[in-house]
């Protein structure tokens, strides 16, 4: 049965005032003053965590409660709050439905629809006394800079044990399934020597590197396992030889074993290289400092887990279908599922995120709306 409650104008009006407050990783705090706002308009009670002094931000993340009118397990609704550049000043056009920016700027719609949109369902709620049990709110900060806010959320503020993050395109999808990944970091030492006067006396840690990576397998693996050599930084001059050089890389697996490999076999070749060098050197010279940190754990949640089947329910509730889809980057979902929160991430209608071209129709937030509506609805009477 659809919702005939939703304000098309009025959550229109939202995501333009969103958009319009500039938020780029770490300058949130403009963004979570207008929420804590409209949050408190709306009837939550909102705190904001410490998260932005671990990441040098001018805000944490923004945490509201709603006490809803059932009696319900809580249930968690999540968007995040930053974007990417270039993101200052946007100025949105609408033109047949569409919002786009005006083309020297992403428009933010990654992730502001997710946050207008649940701004909507709250009015909705309190328009219309939708059915709706305790809800737990989150904001998050520096999603886009490795999930650094959902990383460093208060987690003892929250007893939801599910819910679901509004930051994929499709609103006719859940993503149930993302990737874990690693963040590998590995440091050659060298030695340094004048270029042209002694060159023997120096050890090129660039070319160990260079020689390293290229016998490597990167790129896709298999259908669920990525690696990529990202960024190296060394050499500080064309006439001296390299006596440092850091590159940086990542693997990412739906598999913790073939995770755990990939990134054995990039280590391994860093160290046979640099081993088969070491006759060369004195001094702890060359040498390999190696730091494999995982970067975010893996997002599984089974078909049959009422974060899905709820959002089944409410799908076919509006005539719809809502696939399950597997995602190939991570998300505040794969933090908050290490944390026991099982949050499946729900399409919010925005297309070409990240670039000036990002787009999103105002239908599409309307239809998101309507499902999120109608799990919240389904969600109460659990
Ligand atoms: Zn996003």
């Amino acid at each position: 049965m659809l919702h005939p409650v939703i304000d098309q104008d009025r959550l229109a009006r939202s995501f333009v005032e969103l958009v319009k407050i500039d938020s780029v990783s770490r300058e949130e705090g403009a963004l979570c003053e207008y929420l804590t706002q409209r949050l408190g308009q709306l009837g939550a009670d909102t705190l904001v965590d410490d998260a932005g002094s671990a990441v040098g931000g001018d805000c944490g993340n923004l945490i509201g409660r709603y006490a809803g009118n059932r009696k319900a397990p809580p249930l968690l609704l999540s968007a995040h709050m930053d974007t990417v550049e270039p993101g200052r000043g946007v100025e949105p056009v609408l033109k047949n439905g569409i919002y786009r920016s005006k083309g020297n700027t992403i428009l933010g719609a990654d992730d502001k629809c997710g946050v207008a949109i649940i701004l909507e369902a709250l009015a909705c709620i309190a328009d219309n006394k939708i059915p709706c049990g305790p809800l737990e709110l989150l904001f998050t900060i520096c999603e886009e800079i490795g999930l650094q806010g959902a990383k460093h959320l208060a987690f003892d503020q929250f007893n939801a044990q599910m819910g679901y993050v509004l930051d994929t395109r499709n609103p006719e999808v859940i993503i149930t399934r993302a990737p874990a990944a690693n963040r590998i970091r590995l440091e050659i030492g060298g030695r340094a020597a004048h270029a042209g006067a002694e060159p023997e006396k120096g050890i090129n840690a660039i070319e160990l590197a260079a020689r390293a990576i290229a016998p490597l397998n990167l790129g896709r693996i298999d259908h669920e396992t990525t690696c990529n050599i990202g960024l190296v930084e060394g050499g500080v001059a064309i006439n001296i030889v390299p006596d440092r050089v850091v590159v940086h890389g990542e693997a990412r697996s739906h598999d913790i074993s073939k995770l755990h490999s990939i990134t054995d076999e990039i280590v391994q070749a860093f160290q046979k290289v640099v081993g088969a060098s070491a006759s060369r050197g004195e001094e702890g010279v060359p040498y390999l400092k190696v730091d494999v940190q995982l970067d975010f754990d893996r997002l599984h949640i089974d078909e049959n887990h009422d974060a899905v089947r709820i959002a089944r329910a409410a799908a076919a509730n509006l005539d719809r279908v809502i696939y399950t889809a597997t995602s190939g980057g991570g998300s505040d979902a794969n933090i908050l599922a290490q944390h026991g929160i099982v949050a499946g991430v729900l399409g919010t209608g925005c297309e070409k995120v990240h670039t000036v071209h990002e787009q999103v129709a105002l239908k599409d937030m309307v239809r998101s709306t309507e499902l999120l509506l109608e799990i919240i609805r389904l969600h109460s009477e659990k």
